[in-house]
């Protein structure tokens, strides 16, 4: 009770200080300081720290010197003359002297004869200090041997004068500190807007930057250190955005010019059925055909753009589940040899195996490489589709012994929208997003994709999935 009490009351004291402290913290975080003005006042108040430190120093130093000295030559000679006069102490006249009064103790510290004092034998430094500082005196205190009995003496002497210097001494070491406070305190205050001047430069350089500057760069010019740093930092951000912004672009230039074709077909189709199609059976069946199959073609693009375009805003779902492998390429075997009659087929799947992932996915991306094979490899010639565990991965291989690819193309094949020149030239449809999609799905399986290539000999893709049992 007493104490729930007690706690209550404390509390109920500290709630103004409580709260006043937590006003300034608040108010201080609040306060925007630049960092400049951080870095200054830390220093300064090191400075200030540092003098204060200097001059109680060199005061105590002071102090302890001359008092070793004083020790040494005057306190010791009293002493000397104090015992001297035993028993009879009143034959000295403190009035006369430069101590201004003595205490003699018996071997019980019991006083024996004082001319004034505390009655206490200073026998310790705290007591000392006590002195010095409640009542300006030093005591000189010391144990002597008269007739075989011990005896204990305090001298007390006024400390007035050498604490005036003491004084002054502190005075001079904080006035020379201040006076250089006010050389320091601008040069600190400079050196510091100089130091983080190139971050006020970054901060109004980044502000202006947009798309349309978005080569600005910062300057990295100056010493070596973290801001420079910072900045070559900044750049190579700068770099990577500019360089993913100039993919974007290229990439929706290209997506147009891809549109474009077909819309121009169907445009030129129209007009025709326009001006004289209407009535002539030929000329209408010719244009709805290439009608049907432009839009065919459209839809097929924009499909791909979309599934390209949910992958970059990572909206793109796979419904993974476990399933065997096999089942899904033995369905693409027969769906294969329906549609494609003019290639020499071969089907060997190895090994079984089970797969987490996206069926449909998995069988889109096997598609994408069929219909390359067959796109790429003149009729009568072979198409070759593997299935075997290597390792951890289940490797789907699809071969041909088609045109193939240059070496310059290979590394290109895989981004979006390129064709090699050969399919371009050779007109063979397409719109170079195949490969770039079956590397998402591949990569969206944690898997790999993998090709080799020698030109007019043949293709050989591999997709590699992590299986989770055989
Ligand atoms: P598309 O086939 O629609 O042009 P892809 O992204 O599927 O787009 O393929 C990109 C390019 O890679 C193709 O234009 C073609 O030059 C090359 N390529 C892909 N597969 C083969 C293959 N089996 N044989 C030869 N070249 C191929």
């Amino acid at each position: 009770m007493v104490k729930a009490f007690l706690r209550k009351l404390l509390s109920l004291i500290l709630y103004p200080f409580k709260f006043i402290i937590k006003t300034l913290i608040g108010l201080l975080k609040r306060l925007k300081f630049s960092i400049a003005f951080k870095i200054s006042t830390t220093y300064l108040i090191l400075y200030i720290i540092i003098i204060m430190t200097v001059a109680l120093a060199t005061s105590a130093g002071y102090l302890i010197f001359e008092l070793q000295k004083f020790e040494a030559t005057r306190a010791a000679k009293d002493a000397e003359e104090i015992i001297s006069t035993f028993p009879d102490f009143n034959k000295i006249n403190t009035e006369e002297e430069s101590f201004s009064s003595f205490e003699i103790f018996d071997k019980n510290l019991n006083t024996f004869y004082t001319s004034g004092g505390s009655g206490r034998y200073a026998d310790n430094l705290i007591v000392i200090a006590e002195k010095i500082v409640f009542s300006n005196e030093y005591i000189h205190s010391e144990s002597f041997l008269k007739n075989g009995v011990p005896y204990y003496m305090n001298v007390s002497y006024p400390m007035e004068d050498m604490l005036r210097d003491v004084w002054r001494i502190s005075l001079m070491v904080l006035i020379s500190g201040a006076i250089g406070l006010m050389f320091f305190a601008p040069i600190v205050s400079s050196t510091s807007y100089k130091l983080i001047g190139p971050i006020k430069k970054m901060t109004e350089i980044t502000k202006t930057i947009t798309v349309n500057n978005i080569n600005t760069r910062l300057d990295v010019k100056g010493t070596e250190d973290e801001l420079k740093e910072l900045s070559e930092t900044f750049n190579e951000m700068m770099d990577r955005i500019e360089g993913g912004y100039k993919i974007q672009q290229q990439f929706v230039s290209d997506a147009s010019h891809e549109l474009r074709t077909p819309i121009a077909v169907i445009k030129g189709y129209v007009d025709m059925l326009d001006r004289w199609g209407k009535n002539d059976k030929a000329v209408l069946e010719e244009s709805i055909a290439a009608i049907k199959n432009e839009t065919d073609n459209m839809q097929d693009l924009i499909e791909k753009l979309l599934f390209i375009a949910r992958s970059d805003r990572s909206t793109l779902n796979f419904t993974k589940e476990d399933f065997r492998i096999k089942t899904v390429l033995n369905e693409i075997e027969k769906e294969t040899k329906m549609i494609d009659t003019s290639h020499k087929l071969y089907f060997k799947f190895y090994d079984d195996a089970t797969i987490y992932g996206d069926k449909m996915r998995i069988k889109q991306a096997v598609r994408i490489l069929l219909d390359n094979a067959m796109k790429y490899t003149p009729p009568g010639e072979y198409i070759m589709v593997s299935g075997y565990i290597q390792d951890e991965y289940y490797v789907i291989k699809v071969e041909d012994t088609g045109v193939g690819i240059n070496k310059n193309d290979l590394d290109k094949i895989f981004d979006r929208l390129y064709r090699a020149e050969e399919s371009r030239s050779r007109q063979i449809s397409g719109h170079g997003l195949g490969l770039s999609i079956a590397k998402i799905i591949v990569l969206g399986h944690k898997g790999k994709i993998k090709v080799k290539s020698s030109p007019k000999k043949g293709s050989a893709f591999s997709l590699m999935f992590p299986y989770l049992d055989s």
